[in-house]
């Protein structure tokens, strides 16, 4: 027999994962009752997943529990904060609970990973959408923003650019896809601990959900500057490497989304640092361009010639909508 919404409550949201001291009350009363720790701002962030827009209907419902919470921690990352809290607001087409089972076993497994806990939502009848907040904590000054970046900054990226989109693309053609580019589709990893490491160390950053040249380009547009890329020294692994050369086209590492990795820029003085900081950790570092001042992302070749690209980027309302 399906369970109603207050045994799904119960079974489900209710604390099973970790126990945080600053929670003072969870999930069960009207309101969450929170202890923000002194000294520290709270960063708060909210993404939304709809069953057709951002997965497939068949999607293993664990893969979505773990993405649903990541591509929001990867949020927290790109600001330098260290996350604490998450809010779940869950629209079910029917109360399935082999189906919650396994989302809620992927959203707490990453949750127990980055000591986040479940501090409340929402759950209503619907069409699969899934919402999740998530709260984190930085110091006053230290957070990692948009506007901040520098003319002279260099620009670096974490992992490799055109995974997801690569995998979505071999899907998409029923093509067999490398257990390798299905996991960077399907279980994105928050680059926290960069983000916590650069803080102090960046001027800027972004995590890259739309596609490097979208998401650049925001950093530039908030900055007031521009930049500039040397494609060859963008980051790619075997796959989309393979897949730039035969198809004599970047648009994978440069527009296709999902990637969530971290863009961010940090001015000359500080880049040596940032290597330190950044070589042991996963994800690593790569240098692909330079902040300057004409706005404008603009992509150069091996040779120095200028690569016209797209500005590309997943948008959910075109201008015509
Ligand atoms: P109310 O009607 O007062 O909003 P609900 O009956 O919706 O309360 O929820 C009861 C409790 O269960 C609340 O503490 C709420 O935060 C929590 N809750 C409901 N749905 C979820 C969910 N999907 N994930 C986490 N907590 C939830
Ligand atoms: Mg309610």
């Amino acid at each position: 027999m399906p369970l109603s919404e207050f045994e799904l409550i119960q079974r489900f949201f209710s604390p099973t994962g970790c126990c945080r001291e600053d929670v003072l009350l969870g999930v069960g009363d009207d309101c969450a009752l929170l202890q923000i720790p002194s000294g520290e701002n709270l960063a708060v962030s909210i993404d939304t997943l709809v069953e057709g827009v951002h997965f497939h209907p068949d999607v293993d419902p664990e893969l979505l529990g773990h993405k649903a919470l990541a591509v929001n921690l990867s949020d927290l990352a790109a600001m330098g904060a260290v996350p604490a809290w998450a809010t779940l607001a869950l629209t079910l087409p029917r109360s399935d609970s082999a189906w919650l089972a396994s989302f809620m076993s992927g959203f707490f497994t990453l949750a127990d990973r980055h000591q986040v806990q479940l501090v409340g939502g929402d759950t209503t009848r619907g069409p699969l959408t899934i919402s999740v907040q998530v709260h984190g904590f930085v110091p006053p000054g230290k957070a990692l923003t948009r506007h901040t970046a520098r003319a002279g900054d260099r620009i670096g990226v974490t992992g490799t650019l055109g995974d997801a989109g690569l995998a979505l693309q071999q899907m998409a053609a029923v093509k067999p896809t490398s257990r390798y580019l299905r996991e960077r589709l399907e279980r994105p990893l928050p680059r926290l601990e960069t983000g916590l490491a650069l803080r102090g160390l960046a001027n800027a950053a972004i995590d890259i959900s739309d596609g490097l040249l979208a998401d650049l380009g925001h950093i530039c547009r908030r900055s007031g500057v521009g930049a500039r890329l040397e494609l060859q020294r963008l980051p790619l692994s075997v796959e989309v490497a393979e897949h730039v050369k035969k198809s004599g086209e970047w648009s994978l590492p440069l527009t296709a989304g999902d990637d969530y990795e971290l863009c961010f820029s940090v001015p000359p003085a500080r880049c040596q640092q940032a290597e330190a900081a950044l070589g042991s950790l996963d994800g690593g570092l790569t240098w692909i361009g330079l902040i300057e001042q004409e706005p404008g992302v603009r992509c150069f070749g091996q040779d120095g010639c200028r690569i016209e690209t797209g500005t590309g980027g997943y948008q959910h309302f075109q201008s015509a909508d």
